[in-house]
């Protein structure tokens, strides 16, 4: 058996009684209104009422709690909450995203043993927030700029989101890495301003199909990743979430067979461990992105080192993201 634990305070075990990593609490998620206290812990302790007591600007760094599920390799093998977040892109006006995020409350407002993220674009955000508070569907925004303030005409800053309880914020995301020329450079200091502002960062990487055809994948990954993620601590790196998306699996309608999608994500986790630590590694989510579905989505979540999905546009259907959210359960 493993030794010392954490204890478990959140998240539902599989059947197979595997034990699940889980990711922070969603502390100040959510605004101060009626509804239940969230009850979860926070290394802010600030944990009851969190709500009252864990505001945006709280110096409350995201809570890792960990379990092992007893495979003994030396180290306790570290399982990792599987998390599904919807990149709505530039699509739905507030009364659409208000429509949407209704429909999903019924089926994903008590979810245990997955995280569920919606990102809506910035107009959205504080009627979506409003929609899900005291749910356990958590609120993510699909860009940031890395400074406070000042003068970036069409920008919007971390303490800008965390007011509005983002909790999660995507970065380097292809689209802007294409059509907006984001650099790894950028995305490294997104990621760490995001990181002193309490937002977990969802950073994305992948290669074009040119890259693949000329067998770069792994230099693009390797690029991408250390480029991006450079000097971020150890306990830093624990808390943010990585995605696989291979762009040319994004908005295709082909997706990356589960073999491959598994092979580039057990790279990136070796890639991580090259910065860190096996430990720390093991604890990273990697989400994959790239026309996920209903009907493929548990084929890949089965993958060992798939930990969810950034999901486009099925994440625009309340009905296919309801089906994609269930079926990473199904996946164990
Ligand atoms: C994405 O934009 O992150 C994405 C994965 O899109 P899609 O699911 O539409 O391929």
């Amino acid at each position: 058996m493993p030794g010392k634990q954490a204890p478990a305070k959140r998240g539902a075990s599989h059947a197979d009684g595997v034990v699940k990593f889980l990711p922070a609490p969603l502390c100040g998620v959510y605004p101060a209104k009626e509804g239940p206290v969230i009850q979860e812990p926070c290394s802010c302790n600030a944990a009851k009422p969190a709500r009252a007591a864990c505001r945006p600007g709280n110096d409350c760094a995201p809570a890792i709690l960990q379990k092992s599920n007893g495979l003994e390799n030396g180290l306790n093998t570290i399982m990792r909450k599987p998390i599904i977040a919807g990149n709505w892109k530039m699509n739905k006006t507030v009364s659409e995203a208000v429509d949407f995020v209704e429909a999903i409350k019924r089926d994903l407002a008590d979810i245990k043993g997955v995280d569920v993220v919606v990102c809506p674009p910035f107009t959205a955000l504080q009627a979506v927030g409003n929609v899900i508070a005291g749910t356990a569907i958590g609120l993510g925004a699909q860009n940031m700029h890395w400074e406070k303030s000042g003068a970036f005409t069409g920008a919007v800053s971390a303490g800008m989101l965390r007011e509005l309880y983002c909790h999660y914020v995507i970065i380097g995301h292809s689209e802007r890495r294409s059509l907006f020329g984001e650099t790894d450079s950028d995305v490294n200091r997104k990621v760490k301003t995001a990181l002193a502002s309490n937002l977990l960062p969802i950073v994305c990487v992948g290669e074009t199909l040119k890259q693949r055809k000329a067998g770069k994948t792994e230099s693009v990954l390797k690029t991408q990743i250390e480029k991006g993620l450079k000097n971020i601590e150890k306990k830093e790196l624990k808390s943010l979430i990585t995605a696989y998306e291979p762009i040319w699996a994004i908005g295709t309608g082909v997706t990356a067979t589960p073999d491959q999608a598994q092979q580039g994500h057990q790279f990136i986790r070796g890639l991580l461990k090259g910065m860190s630590d096996e430990k720390t590694s093991q604890s990273i989510r990697i989400q994959y992105g790239g026309s996920v579905k209903p009907e493929n989505a548990g084929e890949l979540f089965q993958q060992p080192d798939i930990d969810g999905g950034l999901i486009g546009g099925a994440s625009l259907d309340a009905d296919s993201f309801v089906r994609i959210v269930k079926s990473v359960l199904c996946a164990g």
